[in-house]
């Protein structure tokens, strides 16, 4: 391998990112570096007895920024854990709880564990242990550190999580505000699992809404009959796929999954794709799309949206020249590297970038953290005032209806109707999309107002920098 081909590691590749913004920036001296450190990183080893023998688990947990507290992130479950990547991702943390300004530091964790290989029992012993040694070193608890999903865990080993936090802690009132992404039965929210895939169709929404960033990237008119490729049918590949061709006419023309992909130019049928995963494992024998063994051949594919929705590090030097998408946006974490980034710009791509575009599973982490803090359910007092401004619409239309005759007739289950809009989904749903709306414009502000920012990466991380400096300059270090 020639020097040039030759890649930082995500850390790197994030602090080179974050090194193009600030060097565009006038930050104090010696600010930039402590923004951009990792504060502390915390390394647990410990063993657990399974199967009558005892197995030893490393594990993670990482803070990057406090500038905000509580500091927020996931737990990753994978084999390929490491700290290198836990600090890149605590850090992208940081800069997305910024931009689209939920109040939190950045932190993350990981186990190194194949979640695969062991029972739903296993699991628990192993999660129930990871949670105790972080819990009893302050990285998990509602005041200072929330962890939340990621890969490799889900709404199963958040509840583990905020139970084990719980008979630590028995009289901690805000205990359930200790992890988000909980089952909504016990403590979590409405939309929380499907939040990042629906920030994803949200944000792809907010771009097609300005038609000079749609242009930029080569494209014409609507999100309505693009072509997609998504790369990974996890959490968040699947919901984005399957909102973007349900409810935005986007078609689906190949998913690709960890023993190969699929495509069919006619689009594919993303439920239909999920189900026969869950019941082979894999995508190979789908029998109504074609069969790509070499999966990531599929990543070089023309389409008009490319969506990187499964690891680090996807799209990296060696095929990055080869993307013929016109749009890229990075539902996963650091998806792109750096080197990349570059040739991908030099493309003319345009890359909408993970801090922002996969930051709906934070947003709604966020709404679920206040609503477990205020102890009262999401949406009451919202229905309450709707409740009260139906009866008077009503006893307005009925003084009417004299005037109005026979006419007039109230339409059916109008009471119902009019109160769907105030349920914990829908207030959910609104504020995600208020919130990728409000900090794409603030990302795009700076895109299309400085000559010396030529893409929405760098613009995202100013924004984003900025107001990390701004909290460190108002509270001091
Ligand atoms: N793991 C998710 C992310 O990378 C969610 C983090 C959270 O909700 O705290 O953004």
């Amino acid at each position: 391998m020639s020097s040039s081909d030759q890649e930082p590691s995500f850390r790197k590749s994030v602090d080179l990112m974050f090194n193009r913004a600030v060097a565009l920036m006038d930050l104090p001296p010696g600010l930039e570096d402590k923004i951009r450190v990792c504060n502390s990183t915390y390394t647990v080893r410990f063993g657990v007895r399974l199967r009558g023998q005892i197995h030893t688990f490393t594990g993670y947990r990482s803070v990057h920024s406090e500038h905000m507290e509580p500091v927020k992130g996931g737990i990753r479950f994978s084999l390929g854990v490491n700290q290198d990547e836990v600090e890149a991702l605590a850090a992208l943390m940081t800069y997305k709880c910024a931009l689209v300004e939920t109040p939190f530091g950045g932190s993350k964790g990981g186990l190194c564990i194949d979640p695969r290989e062991y029972t739903e029992q296993e699991m628990e012993s192993v999660t129930r242990r990871f949670a105790y040694e972080l819990a009893k070193r302050d990285l998990i608890d509602p005041a200072q550190n929330v962890p939340a999903p990621d890969m490799g865990t889900g709404e199963r080993e958040m509840a583990w999580i905020a139970d084990q936090y719980r008979r630590m802690n028995t009289s901690d009132i805000n205990a359930a505000a200790c992890v988000t992404g909980k089952p909504p039965h016990a403590g979590g929210i409405q939309g929380r699992t499907e939040a990042t895939g629906r920030g994803v169709q949200y944000a792809l929404r907010e771009f097609f809404r300005h038609r000079d960033d749609v242009e930029t990237a080569g494209l014409d008119g609507k999100l309505d009959g693009k072509t997609v490729i998504v790369q990974g049918l996890g959490n968040v590949g699947y919901h984005a796929a399957k909102f973007l061709s349900e409810e935005d006419g986007c078609k689906i023309i190949g998913i690709i999954e960890r023993d190969g992909a699929l495509t069919d130019a006619g689009g594919l049928n993303v439920d239909a794709v999920q189900a026969w995963m869950a019941k082979h494992g894999g995508v190979k024998g789908y029998p109504d799309a074609t069969y790509v063994e070499n999966g990531a051949k599929v990543l070089e594919e023309t389409c008009d949206i490319l969506i990187p929705a499964a690891m680090e590090g996807a799209i990296h030097k060696k095929n990055a020249q080869n993307i013929k998408a016109k749009l890229i946006i990075e539902a996963a974490n650091g998806p792109v590297t750096f080197g990349a980034d570059e040739i991908l710009r030099k493309k003319g791509v345009v890359i909408i970038p993970d801090l922002y575009a996969n930051a709906g599973g934070v947003t709604v982490s966020y709404f679920e953290w206040v609503k477990n803090l205020s102890h009262i359910r999401f949406g009451r007092m919202q229905r309450r005032q709707e409740e009260a401004r139906h009866e008077l619409i009503v006893a307005e239309l009925e003084r009417l209806s004299d005037h109005l005759g026979d006419k007039w007739s109230m339409t059916p289950n109008f009471k119902e109707k009019y109160l769907r809009g105030a349920g914990e989904l829908e207030l959910v749903r609104s504020g995600l999309d208020d919130t990728m709306r409000a900090s794409y414009q603030s990302m795009r502000e700076v895109w299309r107002a400085r000559d010396d920012v030529d893409d929405l990466r760098t613009a995202g991380f100013i924004v984003a920098i900025g107001r990390v400096a701004q909290a460190y300059k108002s509270k001091g270090l």
